[in-house]
């Protein structure tokens, strides 16, 4: 049996500022699945990028005076570098402006639309909202004003080709009520087929040269026309694989694909889960298999976005706490539905309480007993440690409630599952009393030392466990783990060592 393939991919920001924590959120969410896949021994593709193309970047640039290339290259090159404090292990990042897989891909994708007859000219009037690059009907609109920025949207007229969305209103309902297209949570499921049942009118896919001001992807024989950025941003899920530039690469990552996973914020869904998976079927291409949509962040009660000049700078956040605990509050404490609001002061909290802790402490105190009572030597070939059956139930059933809770895109239940190791561990601890078993048999009582060595092997195994258990959410700190935990060719464990310095 081949291993399956998956393909996860984040949406690809904006990079009309730099990135805000709301991005690492989702690039961190997509690493979890990627390593926790691959590690199942799966063939995974993790892929990110950015939208370079946006009207909203050259706006921004014109305001800090930058010229347009520059400006996007140097805020897109913050997004990359995220990679490294945020210990991702990206394995493709596209770029919409330079990659020269991208527009090759998308000009053809225009053309199998345009072939499917679903594209065609219409006079065309609206309300546009240049931060959503979206127009909106009034019935769409808080007392006039956009609801996602509270700026009133621009009325534009302009003859635009049009992308024939009504036509596939059945097939989409379909796709997403027989779950073939899985949109998860449930309730952004619903959210869609609502959209759906309430009519799907065909949508502006070009804007005038003028308009977009001569940025972005002209329209494959209408060079009048830029391609809509919308269109253009959702066709980089085929173009970074190789739609247009190689079939080997799209047949393996999308057409041949086992799993293709979109990770989205909830405010770009109907984007993802109804204007893509159209364009795919209208170009005759398989849909999405997942979209998993997660809420927001907000900072200190204020949401974060990079309009209201509140943002957090995930690579500070981490240089200056450490890896382990940025990633280690997106995955614990955020929700899977509802939004989650963060401060420095529930950062460190969680870092401490967990990680220093409850974790940090279990590892050293049984790595610290393991070399007190036999020499760094972990016992084998035992009995049952007595009174373990918690620990034992936690250590077993962890790994069926992970990948129960991951299938769910459930960050925050997989590690809560983990934790319960930790905390059945410690407990285990202060119930059996190692140091008493050691006295008693330091005065002779042999009974005792057997249940020494078999209460030192099981709380190794959970703390091996939790390296093993860890390893998709906290890379780096696993590997710490792992290396404290395990001995080189059956010697003594290293001496012990705190795995998480308390942040203070
Ligand atoms: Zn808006």
């Amino acid at each position: 049996m081949t291993a399956p393939r998956c393909y996860i991919t984040t949406t690809i920001p904006y990079v009309n500022a730099r990135p805000h924590l709301g991005h690492a959120l989702e690039l961190v969410q997509a690493d979890v699945l990627a390593r926790y896949r691959r590690g199942r021994g799966e063939r995974v593709r993790f892929q990110t990028g950015t939208d370079d193309n946006s009207l909203k970047n050259v706006l921004a640039a014109q305001a800090a005076g930058i010229a347009v290339q520059e400006f996007v290259d140097a805020n897109a090159s913050a997004f990359v570098a995220l990679g490294g404090p945020l210990s991702l292990s990206v394995d493709d990042v596209i770029r919409t402006s330079t990659d020269p897989r991208h527009r090759v891909g998308v000009e053809r994708l225009w053309r199998a639309c345009a072939q499917a007859g679903d594209l065609y000219r219409k006079q065309y009037q609206g309300l546009y909202c240049v931060g959503c690059e979206q127009f909106y009907t009034t019935a769409e609109l808080d007392d006039g004003r956009c609801a996602e920025h509270g700026t009133e949207p621009q009325r534009v007229a302009e003859e635009n080709w049009f992308f024939r969305l009504s036509r596939y209103a059945g097939l989409l309902h379909d796709a997403i009520g027989s779950g073939g297209l899985r949109i998860e949570p449930a309730g952004r499921r619903n959210e869609v087929l609502g959209f759906i049942a309430g009519g799907l009118a065909d949508f502006s896919v070009s804007r005038s040269t003028g308009r977009a001001r001569g940025w972005g992807i002209p329209v494959p024989g209408d060079p009048d026309q830029v391609i809509y950025v919308w269109w253009d941003a959702l066709g980089n899920y085929l173009t970074a694989p190789g739609y247009g530039t190689d079939d080997a690469g799209l047949r393996r990552w999308w057409t041949g694909a086992d799993r293709r996973i979109h990770l989205v914020g909830k405010g770009v869904l109907r984007f993802h889960a109804v204007y893509w998976p159209a364009m795919l079927a209208s170009a005759g291409l398989p849909l999405p298999t997942d979209i998993a949509v997660h809420d927001y962040l907000t900072v200190d009660g204020r949401k974060i976005s990079k309009s209201s000049g509140h943002p957090v700078d995930p690579a500070a956040l981490a240089l200056r706490y450490g890896t382990d605990a940025v990633r280690w509050w997106l995955l614990r404490e955020v929700p899977r539905i509802g939004d989650a609001d963060f401060t420095i002061d529930r950062l460190i909290a969680r870092a401490n309480d967990d990680l220093a802790n409850g974790l940090g402490n279990l590892i050293n105190r049984t790595v610290t007993m393991t070399h007190h009572y036999r020499s760094g030597a972990v016992p084998t070939g035992l009995e049952p440690a007595p009174g373990s059956e918690q620990l034992t139930a936690a250590l077993h059933e962890a790994p069926a409630a992970v990948d129960d809770a991951l299938s769910d895109f459930d960050y925050r239940r997989a590690t809560t599952a983990i934790w319960r190791i930790v905390e059945e561990a410690n407990r285990y601890i202060s119930a059996v009393q190692p140091w008493t078993l050691a006295t008693a048999e330091r005065n002779g009582d042999k009974q005792a030392g057997h249940e020494l060595n078999a209460v030192l092997a099981l709380l190794t195994a959970a703390c091996r466990e939790l390296g093993a258990a860890l390893d998709p959410f906290l890379p780096d700190l696993a590997e710490r783990i792992r290396s404290q935990c395990e001995a080189n060719a059956d010697g003594p464990l290293p001496p012990p060592k705190p795995i998480f310095r308390r942040i203070t």
